[in-house]
């Protein structure tokens, strides 16, 4: 295992990044380009690893960590395709099934917040914990589980930034940009549902603006019902958004606040910078996840 060499893959909806790495989490080799149609990002991909084989030697598995919605069940018959999605021309593409007709070895797929939340626990922030909870705030939001030391799938996988959460109108009249739902957690607190609410950049926002208490007033909200569903041993907040450094410590507060001292366990009551914490591996998650996710293919097979 350690001297195997694995794929791994990054399929953002912007950009695909693809890598070459070992079992500690070493990257050999690496590339990104941007998020097209199918066929050609897919092309792309096969013709990088391709490529890899012939210059470092053949790969043991392939992890690819992607955005969804996706079905990630190998017993399903769309096993490794993305859902219904508004990306133009990926609704039914089948990503996993083009792969393994092209490289011909054992793949794991997964969502990206899943692989990142894999990633975490085998080399970042939730080392040594068996349920936790990874969320990236972003140009979306998106919630990945491990539960008991597995990553949680349940019926299609969660969908944690689709939550309705309580939206006082009289305060925030902004109506929200999901396209299903409107104001869900995406809808009111993600990356472009800050720039459109306020007209600017979320990155342009100064550290005092009122736009960050009423973030993290959602993100709180979310947080607070998650921990009450989930039990979770900690929660990794990454993605853009968290990277303001003044809101995950508003969060905290918030959190523990509407917690009202319910939940009784020193993790939460005394060690909340140690409870909500943001990734360890940084923008390197996606892509620890997917070769976390190569070496998880190979243990199942
Ligand atoms: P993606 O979701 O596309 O993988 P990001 O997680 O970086 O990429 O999310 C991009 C979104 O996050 C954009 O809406 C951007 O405005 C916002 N963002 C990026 N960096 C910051 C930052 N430092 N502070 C606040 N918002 C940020
Ligand atoms: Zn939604």
């Amino acid at each position: 295992m350690t001297n195997d060499l694995f794929g791994a893959i990054e399929g953002g909806g912007t950009k695909f990044v693809c890598a070459v790495g070992k079992a500690d989490g070493q990257i050999l080799s690496e590339t990104r380009f941007p998020t097209t149609t199918p066929k050609e990002t897919l092309a792309r991909t096969i013709a990088f690893f391709q490529e890899q084989n012939q210059a470092l030697g053949p790969l043991t598995s392939l992890g690819i960590a992607c955005f969804g919605p996706l079905d990630p069940n190998p017993s399903s018959p769309t096993f490794g395709h993305i859902l219904a999605t508004p990306k133009p021309g990926w609704s039914g593409a089948d990503v996993v099934g083009r792969l393994q007709a092209a490289l011909g070895i054992p793949i794991g797929f997964d969502t990206d917040v899943n692989g990142a939340a894999l990633g975490e626990a085998r080399w970042g922030a939730a080392q040594g914990l068996s349920t936790f909870l990874y969320f990236t705030i972003g140009t979306g939001i998106g919630g990945g589980a491990m539960v008991e030391g597995r990553l949680l799938h349940g019926l299609i996988h969660p969908e944690m930034g689709h939550v309705l959460l309580p939206h006082d109108t009289s305060c925030d009249p902004f109506p929200g940009i999901c396209p299903f739902h409107g104001d869900c957690f995406e809808g009111l607190a993600s990356g472009p549902a800050l720039e459109k609410r306020w007209g600017q950049r979320a990155e342009t926002l100064p550290a005092d603006h009122p736009a960050w208490e009423l973030e993290a007033d959602y993100i709180a909200i979310a947080m607070e019902g998650f921990i009450c569903a989930f039990s979770p041993q900690r929660i990794i907040l990454g993605g853009g958004v968290p990277q303001q450094p003044q809101l995950i410590p508003l969060v905290r507060t918030k959190t523990l606040a509407l917690l009202a001292n319910y939940i009784q366990s020193k993790e939460v009551l005394e060690n909340m910078d140690r409870y909500i914490v943001p990734p360890d591996l940084g923008s390197r998650a996606g892509i620890a996840g997917a070769l976390a996710l190569a070496q998880q293919a190979l243990e199942e097979v």
